[in-house]
């Protein structure tokens, strides 16, 4: 079973949470400052019921509710919450997903625990930031996603045999995902109103309208029993990590420091989801607005060691030092992935066993406890990286 976990209203709710005062209350969470001059961001529960949702404009929504409370959005504060639900997820999954900073999918196949574990995460998130989250359990992503919006907010909503076609009956062929505004109006077209609809179509009349996403949808909905999962769906297509320094430069040895770093950093993400990598890209920009060039290299042997993806970024990199330009942000990423090999040479074997176990001694008493020491130059403990 897949597990799709939806916070319910996440930002507005966290908002709630940190200020009481705000409980209870319709709350409207603005993109910008200027409560007049903004979009919605994001809307509580009791905004929601009122016709308030994100995306409208904010002159709109005090229209409808001139006493809505209202506060700019703090991404910060939202981001920290939800890379803590991610990390807490590795419990259940040793792979879980970041569907959106407010979704994240769970490949439970191999347990028959999952409503104990939905409990589990539910009284986590309940416990840790006093907000809820929704959670839908079904057999591929696409039922799972569209589950977790059934019964909202805090609600789960199990997708099985018995109940599917009455539920897909119940529900508007717009909430399935994939499914946007000019796919709906051609579905209409066709007669197509609810999922149920959709369910009922032959693969080959789907095939015919809608390609491949007509293709994907038939096996989504009918996929109960035999829709295997194209594991490449679920994965990572790049793991990457940048840094916006605080002024331009063009000092070789920092940005190698910077290199050094940050090519760790995706090698503990790389570990982590059991990859490894043949391609490396090393992006750069010359201002913080963030228009960068890439340059990027595929080697023979794939590489999860921080080592092996430093000294490959940093040889992209010095065929470009010659100009020595200026950087003021740098971004290393990996992608092209396999299944780690272990390898046959002694001496990497001793390195990868060494990353592995400095991993081990990372989870437990934190990040950066080890670290290379080239990187004691630019990383000093309680700044945030
Ligand atoms: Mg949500």
């Amino acid at each position: 079973m897949i597990l799709h976990i939806d916070m319910d209203a996440f930002f507005a709710s966290i908002e709630q949470a940190v200020n009481p005062n705000l409980k209870g209350k319709p709350l409207i969470v603005g993109s910008r400052g200027n409560k007049n001059h903004t979009v919605v961001c994001a809307a509580s529960y009791e905004a929601k019921r009122l016709g308030i949702d994100s995306g409208m404009p904010t002159k709109q929504a005090f229209l409808i509710c001139p006493q809505a409370e209202f506060i700019a959005a703090d991404s910060a504060k939202y981001v920290y919450t939800s890379e803590a639900i991610f990390e807490m997820l590795y419990r259940f999954d040793p792979n879980p997903q970041y569907v959106s900073i407010d979704e994240f999918q769970l490949d439970l196949r191999d347990s028959k625990e999952y409503v104990k574990i939905c409990k589990s995460i539910r009284d986590w998130v309940t416990k840790k930031f006093n907000i809820t989250c929704s959670i839908g359990i079904a057999k591929n992503c696409l039922l799972a996603k569209l589950a977790s919006k059934l019964n909202k907010p805090d609600g789960v909503c199990i997708l099985d045999k018995k109940n599917l076609k009455p539920t897909l009956k119940a529900v508007n062929v717009s909430k399935l995902t994939g499914v946007g505004k000019a796919t709906l109006e051609q579905l209409n077209n066709l007669g197509i109103y609810t999922c149920l609809d959709l369910y009922n179509k032959d693969q080959g009349f789907l095939n015919t309208h809608f390609g491949k996403v007509g293709f994907n949808l038939f096996w989504s909905l009918h996929g109960l029993d035999s829709f295997e999962l194209n594991p490449q769906v679920n994965q990572p297509k790049s793991i990457g990590h940048s840094y916006t320094l605080n002024r331009a430069t063009n000092n070789q040895e920092l940005i190698l420091d910077w290199i050094r770093l940050l090519s760790e950093m995706v090698s503990v993400r790389l570990r982590k989801n059991n990859l490894s990598a043949k391609t490396i890209s090393f992006w750069y920009s010359k201002d913080k607005d963030f228009k960068g060039i890439t340059r990027q290299k595929t080697f023979q042997i794939p590489t999860n060691n921080g080592q092996d993806i430093y000294e490959r970024t940093a040889r992209i990199w010095l065929k470009i030092a010659p100009n020595r330009p200026f950087l003021r942000a740098l971004g290393v990423s990996a992608s092209l992935f396999e299944e780690p090999q272990k390898s046959l040479l002694k001496e990497i074997q001793r390195r990868e066993d060494l990353a592995y176990l400095m991993d081990k001694i990372n989870q437990k008493y934190g990040d950066w406890t080890l670290l290379p020491a080239q990187l004691i130059k630019i990383y000093n403990p309680g700044k945030t990286i």
